[in-house]
């Protein structure tokens, strides 16, 4: 059978059109008791990145969030809870959520924090690589979570969508540290995979109504993609998001071991894409809500893929840098960084890299405020890219 994912226009974060627009990719899947039932404790799991404000497209949108509380709400499913592990831990889970308008709308809704300030160690021995998680209590304690991803750019995975989002299950800094044990895409990718296996939420919704693009996660442009998507497939939903970017989605790990984790699937032929119109072939879609242009890493090398090059990998490696006139010299980035001996360090109030133990998690980019830090191709990266078959 196919996996279907939805996808239905939204032109604005207006509560009218969003509402609109998330409950129609539910009920073009068959509505939500296909997932859930109102006696279960249900999780609404957006991504809170970092405190940022919703017009950065950095996080989940309040509106997007809000339309899935009150259409649960009006369905009769009353024990909802909100959560997610921010990147920056130590800002804390609700301030985070404050800061992105979440808090805002979950308040008006009566839908309470889970606890994600504490975290559990869970053992996952049949994991391909990872053994074991230290997921956040409120993902052990409630029953069901709903996902709603973000459209966006990532400079390790190319992308974060639906799979990826999962990450935010894990509690606090032990993400850092999955960083450091999965330090490239490829093992990154697998571990994503094996998290998704473990948590499985039970609906994807995506908000991609203004998407990232470039420097993603955290440091990136919004872009309109106007849509709303949904599917029970995570890899499925990732995929479509690529297609509509113009990125092939098996140059994503998290969609390539997603697959082959059994989790979903990322091949086109096995995806039906329906709008409240019928059912559309991909090129359809993508007449429609595609963007060629969307900037994202489409090359095929280096993520992950240089398992054999030994002594040329540091000369090949994406290096972050610091944009030295955005930097405020506020320190994020020393303490994103998952290594016991730090990578990149403060000096003279500026943080400066030591590249030979940097890892290219890119958790230092990912977590700068200020846009400060972007990654560079070296220049052999880019001739070897042309030239070699990696
Ligand atoms: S690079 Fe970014 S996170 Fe690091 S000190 Fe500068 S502004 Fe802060
Ligand atoms: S310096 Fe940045 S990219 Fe390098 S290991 Fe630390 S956080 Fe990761």
């Amino acid at each position: 059978m196919k996996s279907k994912v939805a996808i239905v226009d939204c032109r604005k974060y207006k509560s009218e059109l969003v509402d609109h627009a998330v409950g129609a990719a539910v009920e073009l899947l068959g509505g939500w008791q296909e997932f859930v039932s109102p006696d279960e404790s249900i999780i609404l799991k957006p991504n809170l990145l970092a405190r940022t404000e919703p017009e950065t497209a950095c996080t989940t949108h309040p509106r997007v969030f809000g339309a899935v509380g009150r259409l649960l709400k009006q369905a009769g499913f009353q024990n909802l809870y909100y959560g997610d592990s921010p990147g920056n831990h130590l800002i804390g889970v609700e301030q985070t959520a404050e800061g992105c308008g979440i808090r805002q709308e979950a308040e008006a809704l009566q839908i309470e924090a889970a606890n994600f300030s504490e975290g559990e160690q869970v053992p996952f021995p049949q994991g391909h690589a990872a053994d074991h998680f230290v997921l956040c209590k409120g993902v052990l304690e409630k029953d069901a979570i709903i996902n709603l991803c973000k459209m966006k750019t990532h400079q390790l995975e190319r992308i974060t969508g639906a799979m990826k989002n999962t990450f935010g299950c894990v509690y606090g800094f032990n993400k850092g540290a999955s960083h450091a044990r999965f330090p490239n895409a490829d093992a990154f990718g697998k571990m994503i995979g094996d998290l998704n296996l473990l948590v499985r939420p039970r609906l994807h919704i995506m908000d991609g109504i203004m998407a990232m693009e470039g420097n993603g996660p955290q440091s990136g442009d919004p872009t309109p993609m106007y849509v709303i998507l949904a599917s029970a497939d995570p890899v499925a939903l990732d995929s479509v998001f690529c297609r509509l970017v113009n990125l092939n989605p098996e140059l994503v790990a998290t969609n390539v071991y997603g697959k082959e984790y059994g989790i979903g699937t990322c091949k086109m032929e096995e995806i039906e894409l329906i709008t409240e119109e019928g059912v559309l072939s991909m090129e359809e879609a993508f007449s429609r809500w595609g963007n060629p242009d969307f900037n994202v890493e489409r090359d095929p090398g280096f993520h992950g893929q240089l398992k054999s090059i030994g002594f040329l990998q540091p000369l090949l490696d994406r290096k972050p840098y610091i944009k030295k006139a955005n930097c405020v010299g506020c320190g994020i980035c020393v303490q994103a960084c998952p290594l016991d001996e730090k990578a990149i360090y403060m000096k003279k109030g500026k943080p400066a890299y030591r590249y030979r133990k940097c890892i290219k998690c890119y958790c230092c980019q990912e977590m700068c405020p200020e846009k400060a830090i972007d990654v560079k191709t070296t220049r052999l990266a880019r001739i070897a890219d042309r030239n070699w078959k990696l």
